[in-house]
């Protein structure tokens, strides 16, 4: 039961790989297990000639079906189809990513018989669903509202995505949070809250596909990010990748033969690659093997724990140098920092950790707080609070967070002009003065970008807009007010003002191009509906194909007791055998077969086995 008349808000930690769910219950926080028993489940959607598959379900059957089972949405959403990015991981994921409209990828699958095309958003908002039912069935009760986190590096594009995401099941969506954020609070939460003195901790957590971190000051309840950095394409996925790539190249020179092109074949190589990475942080070596893995080839191989060091040595280089840039941009020397604390799966790699720990001149490195988990828990910590559910230590939880990335406008000559430095503290509102660069400009655009470098090519187009009726000047006299707020989640409004003629443009959705539209939100959100509707329609099929079958098998093995046959005529005995085999004979042939159908078999089943039912 819920332990509050007010809305329950739970926490959720979407991640490339796995996801959890927590949620504020009995005063503390719950991280809660799935209908498998998992307190994580697989960011994995699957679709099959007749159903949708979720989570465990989905992700069980991979192997047969590797074309129609999507993994790693989280590198797709809130990118183009043109990033880099996408386009390598395009090579390696067994499904297929095509470009859609605005250049947004969308991935392919079969469903039901028929092509269908889903949106990175699309499939994210099912697996909230399905973290939202997972909550529901535990408390009892339907749930509306969650704090979802992304990585802190995560730009505004990406983040405006995950919000539709939400949108698109019905979950509104409290705030976004920053995961490293979340972590910390985690941490602070289980060790720090009857600490009084200022400690400074740095999270470090590198997950399945993103790496973050960030740098914290923590004091009496109060968390204030002092600076962040990552990369939201690094993580275990692009380790077992090399694992990955590793083997096709052996393969194809022992054995001449390419299967790259295979995608079951890639895809149980690539589940091989994971196990034996996992193996490998706790042993030396280990060995790969997949039976009939390719046109008769039983592959078996030895890799040890230095050579998968070896393939991935730049990564992990990369991970330390971003940890470096973070205590850089936090002003900060190494031996200020009083607490590492490690999140994320691939935390648990010996050579990382090593690294980290050498990074901090020998300092033992914070395993306490549950890599898999302590996101989700800071999560719903801050969706109890934002609902007003928690205790007195969340009441008094203050979180400052920081913007990962600068933003700013174009100006002439294709340059930069930052307005919010990276890693000011939000939500923050921040004002610059721009001019006219021709004499009696009456109009001016304000083209947004988000990125470090000092020319806005290369840095990331957030969206425009153009502000008109500009009081006619010699060039350079106009002032032109510039004022960029982000808002405690982190997205970002623009707004321009031309001091004389007082005119005014403003522009509270970015990044239009990457970002769905009202009327594709409330397409998705209908689509949504029939999903969830047929996945209702397939539960009840098999529910009532499932009684059947069950009523019939019961009967058989009544019949099989001759104590009971006995006592039953002749041609009864035969007309119930007969009977009973042909329903067993026709649940076998019809795996979904109409309600109706079964249930009118099932009526005629007991009828007809009415003699020996009671037995
Ligand atoms: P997360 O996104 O935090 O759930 O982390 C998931 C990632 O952690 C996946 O890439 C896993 O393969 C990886 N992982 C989990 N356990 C281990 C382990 N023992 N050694 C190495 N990587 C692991």
């Amino acid at each position: 039961m819920a332990s509050s008349k007010k809305p329950q808000a739970i926490g959720i930690d979407l991640g490339t790989t796995y996801s959890c769910v927590g949620a504020w219950h009995q005063g503390r926080v719950e991280i809660i297990a799935n209908d498998q028993g998992n307190r994580t489940t697989p960011s994995c959607v699957a679709f099959t000639p007749d159903k949708r598959l979720i989570g465990e379900a989905a992700k069980n059957q991979v192997d047969s079906n590797p074309i129609n089972t999507i993994f790693d949405v989280k590198r797709l959403i809130g990118r183009r189809f043109s990033d880099p990015t996408v386009q390598s991981d395009r090579m390696l994921w067994p499904f297929n990513v095509i470009k859609g409209v605005s250049d947004k990828p969308k991935i392919i699958v079969q469903y039901k018989g028929e092509e269908k095309q889903f949106l990175p958003e699309q499939l994210s908002a099912m697996i909230l669903e399905n973290m939202k039912k997972t909550a529901e069935n535990f408390l009892e009760c339907s749930v509306q509202n969650a704090v979802v986190t992304v990585p802190a590096y995560f730009n505004d594009s990406q983040r405006r995505a995950t919000m539709a995401a939400g949108e698109i099941v019905g979950l509104k969506v409290l705030r976004i949070m920053d995961e490293p954020t979340a972590a910390a609070v985690a941490y602070g939460f289980e060790k720090l809250t009857y600490v009084l003195e200022e400690k400074y901790v740095l999270v470090f957590d590198l997950g399945g596909g993103t790496f973050d971190v960030s740098v914290l000051n923590i004091k009496q309840g109060v968390f204030k990010v002092k600076a962040t950095a990552g990369d939201t394409h690094l993580g275990g996925e692009d380790f077992d990748n090399r694992l990955l790539t590793h083997f096709i190249q052996e393969i194809k020179r022992k054995n001449k033969k390419d299967i790259s092109d295979n995608p079951r074949s890639i895809r149980r190589l690539r589940s091989a690659c994971e196990r034996a990475k996992r193996t490998l942080s706790f042993a030396a070596s280990t060995t790969v093997e997949v039976a009939g893995l390719y046109e008769g080839i039983d592959f078996s191989s030895h890799i040890t724990q230095a050579r998968f060091e070896e393939l991935n040595m730049d990564l992990f280089n990369r991970c330390m140098g971003l940890v470096t840039k973070c205590l850089e941009d936090a002003h900060m020397d190494k031996t200020a920092i009083d607490i590492v604390v490690l999140v994320g799966g691939s935390t648990r790699i010996p050579t990382v950790q090593q690294m980290l720990k050498e990074l901090f001149d020998g300092k033992e490195l914070c395993k306490s707080i549950n890599p898999d988990e302590a996101v989700a828990y800071g999560a719903t910590v801050q969706a109890a609070k934002l609902s007003g559910l928690g205790n007195r230590e969340v009441e008094e939880l203050v979180l400052l967070d920081v913007t990962p990335l600068s933003l700013g406008i174009e100006i002439v000559g294709g340059i930069m002009s930052v307005v919010v430095p990276r890693n000011t503290t939000i939500p923050t509102k921040k004002e610059k003065e721009f001019t006219t660069a021709a004499d009696n400009q009456t109009t001016v655009n304000c083209v947004v970008f988000e990125g470090e470098r000092a020319q806005t090519k290369d840095n990331y187009l957030l969206g425009k807009f153009t502000l008109t009726g500009i009081t006619p000047a010699p060039r350079g006299e106009a002032t032109l007010d510039v004022c960029f707020e982000i808002d405690a989640n982190g997205i970002l409004t623009v707004s321009e003002q031309d001091r004389s003629s007082g005119h005014k443009q403003k522009m509270t959705v970015t990044n239009e191009e990457a970002r769905l539209s009202e009327e594709e939100i409330e397409k998705i959100i209908q689509d949504a509906e029939r999903y969830r509707a047929h996945d209702e329609e397939c539960r009840r099929k098999y529910e009532a194909k499932n009684s059947l079958e069950r009523y019939a098998y019961r009967m058989n093995n009544v019949m099989k007791n001759i104590s009971i046959t006995d006592t039953l005529p002749l041609a009864t005995k035969m007309v119930i055998k007969d009977v009973i085999q042909e329903m067993l004979s026709w649940v076998e042939d019809n795996p979904f077969p109409d309600v109706a159908e079964s249930e009118s078999r099932m009526e005629e089943l007991k009828t007809i086995c009415a003699p020996i039912d009671h037995m």
